[in-house]
């Protein structure tokens, strides 16, 4: 039997979390295994409780079922968190987390607190999409199930091209797209294609960008004020990071944006051998070696300066 199909043996309830300011993974992992599981135990209760998420991921098969109000009075016999590497990123889930009578963390962020009972672990692995791919029975991923979990897999690797990406993780997406679904539509439509507000957005941010560290090290932000502009929110940030790292020579990007005055959400990338997980992890954030986020308090100019002295450093370290 697959792993998955162990932890759900003899379930009758199941709640299914994911982390606050949903991605691509933590959507495509949460809906995937909703599907997963309404086709294994059908007479089970399952329930996706998550945030608001964008509405490029609303195409997929369920996204209408997910509920973005957090029933904390409910006691599930199992709850899964997908994509999670604390118990904080769960927000308001954390409640039904707590009530749960058993709770099982599917992951691949090296900074897990292995907050849940039990931990399905895999830091190599490129995605919770992946993993989960992994953990399922082959023969029972069909085409709904698949292009949850295709989906996933493109936006933590950026579309197959990050480091994290292995001959593996094409040979899974391979699997996947023999299910027939519409790859090339989940790839324009979720990842590349950007609205209006996006746009503007992200040219702000690529205007306000300042390289330090000897050019290995780039940096922008976005003010509230300049978010209200655009009519943007945190669900149009997606991709600035990434561009600003695509700047020749630099190794280090970071980006970060208001969320609410004197909260900023900083996104950091990196192209070869500085661990953005640690700076992320020293303000209380995580992630992975190459990708990594926190949440800094104070103003503009304090929050920046907190960052890129530790970023500045460490990209110099390795220079
Ligand atoms: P982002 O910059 O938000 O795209 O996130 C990059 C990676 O870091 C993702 O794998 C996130 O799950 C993780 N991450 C972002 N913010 C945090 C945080 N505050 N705490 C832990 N992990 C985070
Ligand atoms: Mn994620
Ligand atoms: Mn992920």
């Amino acid at each position: 039997m697959k792993k998955i199909d162990e932890v759900l043996a003899g379930c009758r309830s199941v709640a299914i979390l994911g982390h606050v300011h949903p991605d691509g993974d933590c959507v495509g992992s949460c809906l995937g295994l909703y599907h997963y599981i309404r086709k294994r135990m059908p007479e089970a209760e399952t329930d996706v409780y998550l945030e608001p998420f964008p509405k490029e991921f609303a195409f997929l098969n369920g996204a209408d079922r997910v509920r973005h109000e957090f029933d904390t009075e409910k006691v599930y016999e199992l709850c899964i968190v997908c994509d999670a590497s604390d118990r904080q990123r769960l927000g308001k889930g954390a409640e039904i987390l707590d009530r749960a009578d058993r709770t099982v963390s599917i992951d691949h962020h090296k900074t897990n607190t292995g907050f849940a009972g039990q931990t399905f672990l895999e830091a190599e692995i490129s995605s919770t999409c992946e993993l989960l791919y992994e953990m399922m029975e082959e023969e029972q991923v069909d085409r709904e199930i698949a292009a949850c979990l295709y989906m996933g897999m493109i936006h933590d690797t950026g579309v197959f091209k990050y480091q994290s990406a292995t001959a593996r993780t094409m040979e899974i997406a391979g699997k996947l797209m023999s299910t027939g679904i519409p790859f090339t539509d989940i790839i324009d439509r979720t990842f590349y294609q950007k609205n209006y507000r996006q746009s503007k957005a992200m040219g702000q941010a690529l205007l306000n960008s300042s390289l330090y560290a000897e050019g290995m090290l780039i940096c922008s932000v976005l003010t509230a004020e300049e978010l209200k502009r655009f009519e943007a929110s945190s669900m149009d940030m997606e991709g600035i990071v990434e561009q600003l790292r695509l700047v020749e020579d630099v190794e280090a990007a970071a980006f970060l944006y208001e969320m609410e005055p004197g909260i900023f959400k900083a996104s950091m990338r990196s192209r070869e051998c500085v661990d953005v997980s640690e700076t992320a992890a020293a303000f209380g954030g995580g992630g992975h070696a190459r990708a990594a986020g926190c949440t800094l308090y104070g103003s503009r100019e304090e929050v920046t300066k907190r960052l890129l002295e530790r970023l500045e450093q460490a990209c110099l370290r390795k220079g």
